[in-house]
């Protein structure tokens, strides 16, 4: 497996920490809003990730954080919880607005066959962890105190900006004024690990108690924690979206490698974003579709995986519902050619020939562990359809693939070939076997009068609908 990696800006041999267990940590959402398509191509293709290093024969643990708390508007310390302003705005509780788009967020990710990560887990429940964390980092003498929160320190990591190539000193000037919203706050790239319940959040309905006074967590801080708790210091892939390389991971590992002096992840790798009319989808820009306004449009939640699939995960890339039109017709006809190959497999009047499929598969796989070129793969998968292979072969293949292209192709209905087809189909192979063409030629006509085709290949016949 090769994969691209943002600290190094160029594709790795991928090689985990240890052999029998690869360690996948992906950023999860931040549960004010509905989740849209742009998360639906992100989480998509992370899950495309986890199926490929499965199907290449790695055992993965996932593990995946709910944002319910600490988000602000701005990454950089600047502006409102997301959470509290989504609740404001709905007339509800903080806790009734994670609740709710934690649902949708999960209802949308089962509509995509998305695997479940082994561990999915909510930032307010790692309160204790986060603590800890932050404990540590002052016991190691990478923060401050201000009257409103606990910093990060950025200049005590001398590897700040490792990940996004940027250098303090740019980050300094690139700042814009409205930053410094604290004051005391000594660089504008320190961050905030705790802000305590004062001034702008004085009124902050979420709030624990702590070693520096009532508060609550920063953003980047959860990510850390729950990365340590459940997969340990150092793990193997880390995955989100390119918005957050300049400041949520360079903050993560600023802090992790702080805590514990290892190195925090081996692999970055970045999904760009799903665009419309070249603007980033997004909640802010209020250009988003969700899953219901995909269903509405009578087009499969799971065709969403082919049309993704179809552009590479570092490749921008536009939505149109003709598109996304185009996408459903192509998963239909896989529906449908599986439906067909698996009446037929299961009518075939002798064995499989003994035919090669290996290099169909072999470049499916290669295409994959190449830094998941997935529209290689697909249009392998296509050209697997249309070449001279059995059809036993073919559905074999096809459900072999689906293993990570997950179109649950296996739950489509076989198609239907009335009994009384079949009992003609083989009293004419019964002719053929007996060299009595004539009566094996008449037989063929009436299966064509009920609607069928019959092609012979290789000793094997098949039927098909016409
Ligand atoms: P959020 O809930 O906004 O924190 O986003 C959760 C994840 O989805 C992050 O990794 C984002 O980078 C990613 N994301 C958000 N919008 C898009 C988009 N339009 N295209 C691709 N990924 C996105
Ligand atoms: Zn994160």
């Amino acid at each position: 497996m090769r994969l691209y990696n943002t600290l190094s800006r160029s594709i790795e041999k991928f090689k985990p920490l240890n052999p029998s267990l690869v360690t996948l940590y992906t950023c999860g959402p931040t549960v004010y809003d509905y989740t849209h398509l742009g998360h639906m191509r992100k989480y998509t293709m992370d899950d495309v990730l986890k199926r490929t290093l499965i199907y290449l024969g790695y055992h993965v643990k996932h593990v995946m954080n709910i944002t319910d708390v600490g988000h602000l508007t701005g990454d950089d310390d600047t502006g409102e919880d997301k959470l509290e302003k989504g609740a404001k705005k709905q007339q509800k509780t903080v806790w009734e607005v994670a609740r709710f788009y934690t649902d949708f967020f999960s209802k949308t990710m089962k509509a995509l066959n998305i695997t479940p990560p082994d561990i999915t887990c909510r930032a307010t429940d790692h309160i204790p962890q986060m603590i800890k964390l932050i404990q540590t980092l002052e016991i190691n003498g990478h923060t401050y105190q201000t009257k409103e929160a606990v910093y990060f320190d950025v200049t005590t990591f001398p590897n700040y900006g490792r990940l996004s190539k940027q250098k303090l000193t740019e980050k300094l000037s690139g700042v814009r004024a409205e930053v410094r919203v604290d004051p005391q706050k000594k660089h504008p790239a320190d961050f905030a690990l705790w802000f305590k319940s004062v001034g702008r959040f004085k009124d902050h309905s979420m709030h624990w108690e702590s070693p520096w006074g009532d508060g609550f967590p920063g953003w980047h801080i959860e990510c850390s924690a729950m990365s340590m708790a459940y997969l340990g210091e150092s793990i193997d892939i880390h995955t989100g979206g390119v918005d957050h390389i300049g400041v949520h991971h360079e903050n993560e590992i600023a802090q992790s490698e702080s805590a514990s002096g290892k190195p925090f992840v081996h692999y970055w790798v970045h999904h760009a974003f799903l665009n419309v009319k070249n603007e980033k989808m997004s909640k802010s820009k209020d250009n988003f579709f969700t899953i219901e306004d995909v269903q509405k449009k009578g087009i499969d939640p799971l065709s969403l995986r082919l049309l993704f699939m179809q552009t590479h995960y570092r490749q921008e890339m536009n939505f149109s519902w003709k598109a996304a039109k185009a996408a459903n017709d192509a998963f239909r006809k896989l529906q449908d050619t599986r439906g067909g190959l698996a009446a037929e497999f299961k009518n075939l009047a002798t064995e499989a020939p003994d035919q090669t499929s290996v290099p169909y598969k072999t470049s499916f796989q290669q295409a994959l562990a190449n830094d998941l070129q997935t529209p290689k793969a697909i249009a392998t998968v296509w050209e697997m359809l249309k070449s001279p292979l059995d059809s036993a072969e073919k559905l074999k293949l096809l459900d072999d693939f689906d293993q990570v292209l997950g179109l649950k192709l296996k739950t489509t209905k076989e198609t239907e070939i009335p009994k009384k087809v079949l009992q003609l189909a083989k009293d004419r192979q019964y002719a053929k076997n007996n060299n009595n063409f004539a009566l094996a030629d008449a037989l063929r006509k009436e299966i064509e009068s009920q609607g069928y085709k019959i092609e012979d290949t290789h000793g094997v016949y098949k039927i098909r609908k016409k």
